[in-house]
């Protein structure tokens, strides 16, 4: 646990990868609704499109993936997100093969991300009440694996380059957790919208999000300055720092904490 010092770190370009329609919206979506406000730019990467989600014999996995990959593009325009990609592996069974980590370094040489945020692939056991997603932890380590070392050395996944995509190192990459965070980004002046995002997954609401997300956003800021938050883990890699804009560490913003406190899930 050292990255202490990078808490008011504002990335020019964001990647997120994620599994599922909604995970972004319960991780992380009131961070990216801050560095969207704070001028970043941001590419949201669905493997799935929660095709399996909808418990419902009258509709189709196609329907599903319409309606969810639907919800999941207004929740991105609430935070002012447009740029999603939709790789529209199977729902349920997604792995995290060499196939995968090729498609994932594709996106990130693509979009060129200086920060990428992904789910903790060693996350198994959450609570006494949920086993964290399979597809979750799949495409966690696949992500990780794409990002680091992969997406940043030429000559691997070489035949990409005739695609026009070359190798490209990402600054930092910050993993969604529930437990063991090291950065604690401040989301009390989005938290509005983060609940407003997660409302437009209609499908997967059965009562309003509001109360649930701000007690836990609440309980990850608990003795910090801040009303609510949002946990991570973070890892920079010090050769990939943006030239041009170095980073600043001065600011209003996300608190680091030494140690680690939060307990919930999503
Ligand atoms: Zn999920």
């Amino acid at each position: 646990m050292t990255n202490q010092t990078n808490q008011t770190y504002v990335p020019k370009r964001v990647m997120v990868i994620v599994a599922h329609p909604d995970d972004i919206e319960f991780s992380c979506s009131g961070t990216i609704a801050r560095w969207v406000k704070e001028g970043a730019e941001v590419c949201y990467v669905l493997v799935t499109s929660g095709d399996v989600g909808i418990i419902d014999a009258k509709i189709t996995k196609a329907e599903a993936t319409a309606i969810r990959e639907a919800e999941q593009t207004a929740a991105a325009k609430v935070v002012g997100v447009t740029n999603v990609i939709y790789l529209r592996e199977p729902d349920g069974m997604v792995q995290a093969t060499m196939e995968l980590r090729k498609r994932l370094v594709r996106e990130i040489r693509k979009f060129r991300p200086d920060t990428l945020i992904t789910g903790d692939p060693t996350a198994f056991w959450v609570g006494d009440s949920y086993i964290n997603h399979p597809d979750h932890r799949a495409v966690a380590l696949a992500a990780i694996d794409a990002v680091f070392p992969a997406a940043g050395m030429p000559t691997l996944f070489k035949e990409l380059e005739a695609e026009g995509l070359t190798a490209h190192k990402t600054y930092k990459v910050y993993v969604t957790v529930w437990e063991n965070a090291t950065t604690f980004v401040n989301i009390t002046d989005t938290i509005d919208l983060k609940i407003e995002a997660l409302r437009q997954h209609k499908s997967q609401m059965s009562m309003d999000p509001s109360e649930r997300v701000r007690e836990r956003s609440a309980e990850m800021a608990k003795g910090k300055e801040m009303a609510y938050a949002e946990s991570f883990r973070v890892v920079t890699f010090e050769d990939a720092l943006p030239k041009a804009e170095p980073e600043t560490e001065t600011g209003e913003g996300a608190t680091a904490m030494p140690e680690p406190t939060a307990s919930t899930r999503s």
